[in-house]
């Protein structure tokens, strides 16, 4: 069969790695991750993948900077998806670099559909997501035997984000769960009268953490009738907030010794 001079230009299209960069510190990547980039031939990243990163990649690999940087053009995700499908049917592997994990609020089901539109094949490599990291650095158990059997991760945005799934903030009052909030330092006054109105108490322990991982680390504590004194951030760090007992496990823990010598 005779080809189109299309259907010679066209090469056969690369392939698209949506890799985790984990929270901040750019070791915090996986070694999958590092090799990967260490052979990307484009790489599209935004602002919360560590820059350093990109200095894996070879000089060769094309750089797209798709974040929300102060004075630069902020691309959409529709954007950020034709873009991928672009580059991928130029031939090349493009590595999208996202910030923790992609498949944690991470807009990945966006360019997976994308792509599996486009016919063009698709890997996924984990990251470090934020509240696995926040969890760490600032010695917080997610779970911990006899004070919290279950997480929960929920965005705060999805308050000012109208196409987003509401987060019903009641019913997880009621969950008895720790609570890991993505993007809700803007929000978290309205967030905290909810959960209170849901059934936990106002005095409900909370640490916000800003830049987990990063040298401008913080970690603030307080409880939820503080509101949103305790996630106001003038620097607007992403920040990840952890509400639940389980912000001072080291006192219930030296409260009730019993319960771990019953292990
Ligand atoms: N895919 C990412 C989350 C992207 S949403 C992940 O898996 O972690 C962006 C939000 O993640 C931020 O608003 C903040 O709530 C949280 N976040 C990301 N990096 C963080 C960090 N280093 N410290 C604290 N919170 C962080």
């Amino acid at each position: 069969m005779s080809q189109t001079a299309a259907q010679i230009s066209s090469p056969t299209p690369g392939k698209v790695w949506l890799v985790g960069a984990g929270p901040g510190a750019a070791d915090l990547i996986t070694v999958r991750g590092q090799n990967i980039l260490s052979s990307a031939e484009v790489v599209l990243y935004d602002d919360l993948a560590n820059a350093d990163l990109l200095n894996l990649c070879p000089v060769t690999c094309e750089r797209i900077y798709v974040g929300k940087r102060a004075g630069c053009h902020s691309a959409s995700q529709r954007e950020i998806c034709s873009e991928l499908v672009n580059k991928a049917r130029t031939g090349r592997n493009v590595v999208r670099l996202k910030g923790g994990d992609p498949m944690t609020f991470g807009r990945a089901g966006e360019e997976l559909q994308a792509l599996a539109d486009a016919g063009i094949a698709c890997e996924i490599v984990p990251g470090v997501t934020a509240a696995a990291s926040v969890a760490a650095v600032a010695e917080l158990p997610l779970t911990q035997r006899g004070i919290a059997s279950a997480v929960v991760f929920a965005t705060g945005h999805a308050c000012a984000d109208r196409g987003a799934t509401p987060v019903n903030w009641r019913a997880m009052g009621a969950l008895g769960a720790t609570l890991c909030i993505y993007m809700g330092t803007r929000h978290f006054g309205v967030i905290a009268s909810e959960l209170i109105a849901g059934g936990l108490n106002p005095d409900t322990p909370v640490a916000v953490v800003a830049d987990a991982t990063l040298p401008t680390q913080s970690v603030r504590l307080g409880q939820l009738s503080d509101g949103d004194t305790l996630t106001a951030d003038p620097a607007r760090r992403p920040a990840l907030i952890i509400v639940g007992d389980v912000v001072r496990w080291r006192e219930i823990s030296a409260a009730a010794p019993a319960m771990a010598a019953a292990e």
